[in-house]
């Protein structure tokens, strides 16, 4: 949709086919329904969000940044706000509003609009000899070469009809909530035509965890916990944040664990890890000095009291009696039977909770899809392909993913606005 605003605007003739009865639809569930278009951080900052190939972004980013990008919706009428975390939304917090601006510029600009039309394929052409050659640079690399072998001249319909153009720009998305209509047909698309599409996973997910105890906690949201997983060959690298998180009726979700598992998820698929050890630090606030001092102020004052009464103002109900059952702290007991070793004990748990990560949630719940279309086989600066002339990929059909807070659809814009600008200057 940006896309053809950018080329309408230009003074390009689009049209635009959607496989929907509508526009939008995966953009309308963005944000919890409010749509956090962008974030409004630091420029030079951007880029450090990017999960996979941020140094391929490099130039679409500063070819259209974030502030470009809410200068741009402002411009279309759209009223913005930055909020905590420098997520930027509509003020109405209706993330149809951004629908309605970019349908309404889409509209005004005279952009043919195809609803219910599913393409099924691209029309390849060869290219002659002589302009092969007419392509080539002297410098330039063999992928180049192959490039000008063949030519993409329009799209296929399901209904079998063709629609020809001097361009065409794969904006099919990736594979997360396939309800929306991305269902990865823009992958077939590049396999069919020999490019490289790099392994597909769920990513910005929930986190699936092993131990019998986390069903108990269902519900249950922590703020302020550092959640670090270690990850990677022979688990080496280590995944460590602070923030907030919940579990599930099977795992952990929530924004930290989403970020995590945009960090993890290739060792999660690769064959040689099937679970991470994980740990939660359920007051990382407090040194472990800090934090016996605290329990012992409170056993003091309750000494003749049942331990589980007296540590309730330090945790939360739910995990209460899973943490006395970690440390081998019989809930009923009073305070002055603990012994010290017990404490220490009692104090490793809610230092060091421990879980096992033993697997992802589904496309069906993943907020974007890790993996896609190579970059090395597209231009950076153009978002075409190196081996098909006039044919661009953008979004997130690309292998290209941010973790959560406006980056993913930032990606979006930035790389529509480079096709965009490389066919209209083409
Ligand atoms: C629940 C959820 C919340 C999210 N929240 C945010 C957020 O707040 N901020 C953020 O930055 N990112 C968010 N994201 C990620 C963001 O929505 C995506 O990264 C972004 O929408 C990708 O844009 P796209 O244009 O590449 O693909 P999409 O938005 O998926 O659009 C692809 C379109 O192509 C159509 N299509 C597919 N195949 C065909 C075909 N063969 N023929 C015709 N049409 C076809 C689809 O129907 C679809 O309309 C969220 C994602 C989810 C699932």
């Amino acid at each position: 949709m940006a896309a053809s605003v950018f080329l309408a605007k230009a003074g390009c003739s689009v049209q635009l086919f959607e496989k929907n009865e509508k526009l939008g639809k995966k953009l309308y569930i963005t944000g919890k329904g409010r749509c956090n278009f962008t974030n409004a951080c630091e420029e030079d900052d951007f880029l450090s969000h990017v999960v996979t190939n941020p140094r391929f972004l490099y130039s679409a980013f500063s070819g259209f940044t974030n502030r470009d990008a809410i200068q741009f919706f402002e411009d279309l009428g759209l009223r913005t706000k930055i909020e905590r975390g420098n997520r930027a939304f509509p003020v109405s917090d209706h993330s149809s509003d951004v629908i309605k601006v970019l349908e309404q510029e889409m509209r005004s600009r005279g952009v043919t609009v195809c609803l219910h039309s599913q393409v099924t394929g691209l029309i390849a052409e060869p290219v002659p000899a002589g302009t092969a050659e007419m392509r080539q640079n002297p410098g330039e690399k063999k992928h180049r070469q192959k490039a000008a072998e063949q030519q993409i001249t329009g799209v296929r319909l399901s209904d079998g009809t063709e629609a020809y153009a001097d361009a065409v720009i794969v904006a099919t998305g990736g594979l997360s909530y396939p309800s929306t209509g991305s269902t990865g047909d823009g992958y077939r698309f590049a396999e069919q035509l020999s490019i490289p599409v790099t392994a597909c996973r769920p990513s910005l997910v929930p986190l699936l965890t092993a131990e019998a105890y986390i069903p108990q906690l269902q519900g249950l949201s922590l703020k302020n916990v550092t959640l670090t997983i270690r990850y990677g060959k022979k688990g080496k690298k280590t995944f460590s944040e602070f923030g907030e998180m919940l579990f599930t009726h099977q795992g952990i979700s929530g924004p930290l664990v989403l970020s995590a598992s945009a960090a993890i998820g290739a060792s999660l698929h690769s064959s040689a890890q099937e679970t991470l050890p994980a740990e939660i630090d359920l007051k990382p606030a407090l040194s472990e000095e800090q934090l016996h001092a605290r329990i012992l102020r409170e056993f003091e004052a309750g000494k003749n009291k049942a331990v589980k009464n007296v540590i309730a103002s330090l945790l939360p109900a739910k995990m209460r009696p899973v943490i006395m059952e970690l440390a081998g702290i019989v809930p009923e007991h009073p305070v002055h039977d603990i012994t010290k070793e017990e404490r220490q004990k009692l104090v490793d748990a809610i230092r060091h909770f421990p879980l096992t990560i033993c697997g992802q949630g589904s496309y069906s719940e993943a907020v974007i899809t890790q993996g896609g279309v190579s970059v090395k086989a597209i231009d950076p600066k153009t978002m075409e392909s190196k081996t098909a002339a006039g044919l661009y990929f953008i979004g997130e059909v690309l292998d290209l993913d941010a973790v959560t807070g406006g980056f993913n659809l930032q990606i979006a814009w930035s790389t529509a606005h480079a096709a965009a600008e490389a066919i209209v200057n083409s």
